[in-house]
């Protein structure tokens, strides 16, 4: 069996299909962004717009 993230041979079973932790955190964020990503086409204009006014970290250029 080898790890979907970084191709290695699964040794430790503890974290299968993952080689390790790290390799399974990394999927985990993976799938979050997807969904996060997912859930960001489902807002619409006006609702981005609010997002944009309170969200003081994104300057513009
Ligand atoms: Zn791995």
């Amino acid at each position: 069996m080898k790890c979907p993230i970084c191709k290695k041979e699964v040794t430790d079973l503890k974290y299968r299909p993952f080689c390790c932790k790290r390799c399974a955190d990394i999927d985990l964020a993976n799938w979050f962004n997807e969904e996060y990503r997912f859930q960001a086409t489902e807002i619409d204009e006006k609702d981005l717009e609010e997002l944009e006014k309170n969200c003081p970290q994104q300057d513009e250029d």
